[in-house]
């Protein structure tokens, strides 16, 4: 990165109050991935700058970079994603976003296709069922990422799968394994083949036409489980959010169980 002046339009990942008054926040961008920057004096009440730098806000940034700390001396917002603010479901599926963000992109290294994917899957939300985009979000992370498992051979022995009720899948060999290679590559799940053609899907699929993928409960949960556990596996870290959007989906579930009582 230049020292200086520089534009950027960003999102805010994170951030974290610094010193007495400043905030340090973690801001990705399309030119120069993920930024830490300084902003002074945003929690005294009057400050300019509170608006656009608050987590999960769009927001055109002016940045100066110093010797050791870049500080945002101006910002526009753009989009504070207002919608996701009014559900705390949405608002959680949104921190998921953020947070596998956060965990790809690097410092100085150009993330365009991180940002605008992230952007998108932040703007689907509103109006999108949000476990379908938590999961559209997770393929095109991992295509993204050169990660995309294997679903159509054995990832192992490049041998055909068989013809079962249900595939064998190992994170650490890269995706679906045949009946020879099971038991040999750590971790193992099973995908019923419904919930195999439903990543293929969403590997190839046009967002526009994502409203439109119907997945049924039982994909539903095998997806939900073992689509972020392949990511996690990759990214060698637990995904926060994802434990909190687990929970309150439990809580939910106790509440219509109650209901019916
Ligand atoms: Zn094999």
């Amino acid at each position: 990165m230049v020292a200086g002046l520089f534009k950027a339009e960003g999102i805010v990942l994170k951030g974290r109050d610094y010193r007495e008054a400043d905030q340090l926040l973690t801001i990705l961008t399309p030119a120069y991935g993920r930024i830490d920057a300084i902003v002074k004096g945003v929690r005294k009440p009057h400050s300019k700058l509170r608006s656009g730098t608050q987590q999960l806000c769009r927001s055109r940034f002016l940045f100066y970079a110093g010797k050791n700390l870049v500080t945002v001396t101006q910002c526009e917002v753009q989009s504070i994603f207002a919608a996701l603010r009014q559900d705390l479901t949405l608002l959680a599926y949104a921190y998921y976003l953020l947070e596998i963000a956060d965990a790809i992109a690097l410092p100085g290294q150009a993330a365009a296709e991180i940002y605008y994917l992230l952007n998108h899957g932040l703007e689907l939300l509103a109006t999108t069922d949000p476990e379908l985009v938590g999961r559209a979000y997770e393929a095109r992370t991992l295509k993204i990422l050169g990660l995309e498992p294997r679903l159509d051979f054995c990832a192992a022995c490049q041998g055909p799968l068989a013809n079962a009720s249900r595939v064998a899948f190992a994170p650490a060999a890269g995706g679906a394994l045949c009946h020879n290679c099971q038991g040999q590559h750590g971790t193992e799940y099973y995908l019923l083949p419904g919930s195999i053609k439903i990543w293929q899907r969403l590997n190839r699929l046009n967002w526009r036409h994502l409203r439109r993928l119907q997945i049924s409960p039982v994909l539903g949960r095998q997806l939900r489980e073992i689509m972020p556990a392949f990511l996690e596996y990759y990214l060698d870290r637990r995904i926060r959010s994802r434990l909190f959007i687990n929970e309150m989906k439990l809580e939910v579930y106790n509440i219509d169980r109650t209901g019916k009582d």
